[in-house]
């Protein structure tokens, strides 16, 4: 990498987030970056096409269609939903706007690692307390002072899911700053904590139309918090992008939140899948954490994780792995399509007799 004299010195010192491989090889069964199986809902494709004669125009500054869309889903009020480009957005806004403190923030040591590279681009404070030896996060340990604290729920990459009861314990005890629950993964089997927006003035909800919604392409993400914490976002949103979702991802997102049929067909096939590899990984002598997402995270006692993705790969079958303490022998598979996990389970059945 090189440097130059132009770069300011928060550049030079920035470590930046370094997402999942999107080569282009034919063939490739990628299961790396917990994308969708499934195309988005044919309803995105029509309202997408119809929103094309709007484009001469800004769109709308608080993707107002959209954020009605999600209101009504969930259940809350219009001036309850803040949206952006993408959940990775609407984190930086959350960063900004209600994380940083004289206190640290606080978050797990094995989680989504976007937050600490948010933390050191905005000089924020923060401290990564260890997950549990099964890889749980026990919400007991954030109960000492911070200036807010920011889990996800399915945790990533474990795929792990905490109890809403759990959360909703630990929120009548943390009254003093902000939670942050990103529940990217909570459609494929997590218990969301949007029931318990309109009780807790300090609790924020993110989601993503990336993964259940199969719309990573279109970037589209959201919070759900009431009107004071809304308001922060929206006052760093307009301090920068007063645009942030474009026309056509508007149009399209509204549609993919409304086809409410399209969206139980295709998660509820992803789940099933899951339990299909689920059971195919154990039969094979892998340990597989708990998942309550759209991907799996699983080590082999005997055979070597690089040596496994490697080892995939040449077979054309992309799997994520990380090089972290604790981690490094796990390997992290997307659910794809029924035809991926069979060519996933011959590949690796290749791969671990030879
Ligand atoms: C995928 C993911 C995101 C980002 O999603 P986008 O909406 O595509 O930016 C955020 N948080 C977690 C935990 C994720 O896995």
């Amino acid at each position: 990498m090189s440097t130059s004299p132009y770069w300011s010195a928060l550049t030079a010192s920035l470590t930046p987030y370094v997402p999942g491989e999107q080569p282009r090889i034919d063939g490739l069964v990628k299961l790396n970056t917990n994308e969708n199986p499934f195309p988005p809902s044919p309803k995105v494709h029509e309202a997408i096409a119809a929103a094309v004669g709007g484009l001469a125009r800004y769109p709308d500054p608080n993707s107002t269609d959209f954020c009605q869309a999600v209101a009504d889903y969930v259940g809350l009020p219009l001036d309850h939903v803040f949206a952006g480009n993408g959940s990775d957005e609407v984190l930086a806004v959350v960063f900004q706007a209600l994380l940083k403190h004289e206190q640290p923030t606080l978050m797990p040591d094995i989680t989504y690692s976007f937050y600490p590279v948010y933390c050191r681009l905005f000089d924020i404070a923060y401290r990564a307390l260890p997950l549990k030896d099964d890889f749980s996060i026990d919400l007991n340990d954030y109960l000492v002072p911070n200036g807010g604290v920011i889990f996800a729920n399915p945790n990533a990459p474990t795929g792990c899911p905490l109890p809403l009861a759990d959360i909703e314990a630990f929120l009548q005890k943390q009254t003093d700053s902000v939670v942050v629950v990103d529940e990217a993964y909570v459609d494929f089997g997590g218990e969301s904590a949007s029931s318990l927006v309109s009780r807790y003035p300090n609790l924020l909800v993110i989601q993503t139309l990336s993964k259940s919604r199969s719309l990573a392409g279109l970037r589209v993400g959201f919070a759900l918090g009431q009107p004071p914490l809304i308001d922060a976002l929206q006052r760093v949103k307009n301090s920068f992008n007063s645009y942030p979702v474009d026309h056509l991802a508007i149009a399209g997102a509204t549609a993919a939140i409304h086809d409410v049929d399209y969206f139980e067909q295709t998660r509820q096939a992803i789940i099933a899948t899951r339990t299909r590899l689920d059971d195919a990984l154990k039969a094979r002598g892998f340990e597989v954490l708990p998942s309550a997402t759209n991907f799996i995270f699983a080590r082999h006692p005997k055979h070597d994780g690089k040596a496994l993705a490697a080892g995939l790969r040449a077979e054309k079958v992309l799997v994520r792995r990380f090089d972290a303490p604790r981690i490094d022998q796990f390997l992290r598979i997307s659910i794809g399509s029924e035809a991926d996990t069979d060519i996933l389970l011959q590949a690796l059945d290749k791969v671990m007799a030879a």
